[in-house]
């Protein structure tokens, strides 16, 4: 039975009462739908009949007729809503498997391809993200940057491919070093970096160190059964504790990290260098 016909039961027993008239329904298609004593309903199946074998008036035939037009309506639009309901399912499906080939696609896009690392392109909106967040809640951050020694040096002796499967083991090695919130990428060429969300310049001096200390008892491999150990220069820039009133852009503490980084180069490579406001000059930073 669909849902007009258990409707229209369910109508009969107060219908019979106003009417002061035992009713019944019928098969709107059947003969007895098209007798004096029946009153056709809006929907083929349905019949009403005067179960006395008296005739309706013309009054109660309008009545009975309002009295399911309303019901049909009410039918219809829960039908409506039912269909409604369906379409927003599948909408959501839809939107779900579009969520998913986003998430696949940006994953895709963010990433370094010969290294596996994030990319440049992804970094710089992480440090920013971070940047905010540090800034909201008053946390600290720091930014690591890293330039392999004398890479011009690997490419020369072992040729560029050889250069390539070094900077994939750079990647696994900074990948290997870094805790599941770290994000470590590939800034380009022979430069990598890692955001240390929730981390002081101190502790990330730490990390550093020890990453500097990887390089330096690792050999990598380069091509032919060789390998090669390689050592690195290590940048260090960050907000201890952030001031409402210094904002820093992403651009300004790559800025810092990398003269952090030009110093450990100039002061001799394979070392660490944090930046530091009096040494390091900057005009990076923006009051209000
Ligand atoms: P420094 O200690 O001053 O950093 O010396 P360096 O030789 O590492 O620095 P420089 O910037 O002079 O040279 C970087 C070299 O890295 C030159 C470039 O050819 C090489 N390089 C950059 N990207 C790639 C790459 O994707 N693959 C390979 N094989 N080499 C690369
Ligand atoms: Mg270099
Ligand atoms: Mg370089």
């Amino acid at each position: 039975m669909g849902t007009f016909e258990s409707a229209a039961t369910r109508i009969l027993a107060p219908l019979s009462e106003l009417l002061r008239k035992p009713l019944y329904l019928v098969d709107g298609r059947s003969s007895e739908a098209g007798n004096a004593f029946a009153i056709r309903l809006p929907v083929p199946r349905v019949a009403i009949i005067s179960a006395e074998g008296t005739r309706f008036t013309e009054e109660e035939r309008r009545l009975v007729q309002e009295v399911f037009d309303v019901l049909r309506v009410a039918e219809e639009s829960e039908s409506r809503y039912a269909e409604l309901e369906q379409r927003m399912l599948a909408l959501q499906r839809e939107n779900l498997d579009l969520v998913v080939k986003n998430r696949a696609l940006s994953e895709v896009s963010s990433r370094d391809s010969l290294t596996g690392l994030y990319n440049r392109w992804y970094v710089i909106e992480k440090i920013d993200t971070e940047l905010n967040r540090a800034l909201r809640h008053g946390s600290p951050m720091s930014l690591l940057m890293l330039d392999i020694d004398h890479f011009k040096r690997i490419n020369d002796t072992w040729g560029h491919a050889a250069g390539d499967e070094v900077l994939k083991s750079v990647g696994k090695l900074l990948r290997d070093s870094c805790r599941v919130y770290d994000v470590p990428g590939r800034y380009g060429g022979e430069e990598f970096c890692i955001v240390l969300p929730e981390t002081r310049m101190g502790n990330t001096a730490a990390v550093a160190e020890r990453i500097r200390q990887r390089f330096e008892t690792t050999q990598l491999p380069c091509g032919d059964g060789e390998s090669v150990v390689i050592t690195a220069s290590i940048g260090i820039a960050g907000m201890d504790e952030p001031e409402s009133n210094e904002i820093l852009s992403p651009a300004a503490l790559i800025d810092r990290a990398d003269r952090a980084l030009y110093s450990a180069k100039s002061r001799g490579r394979n070392r660490i260098e944090t930046w530091d406001r009096s040494r390091m000059k900057c005009a990076d930073t923006v009051s209000h």
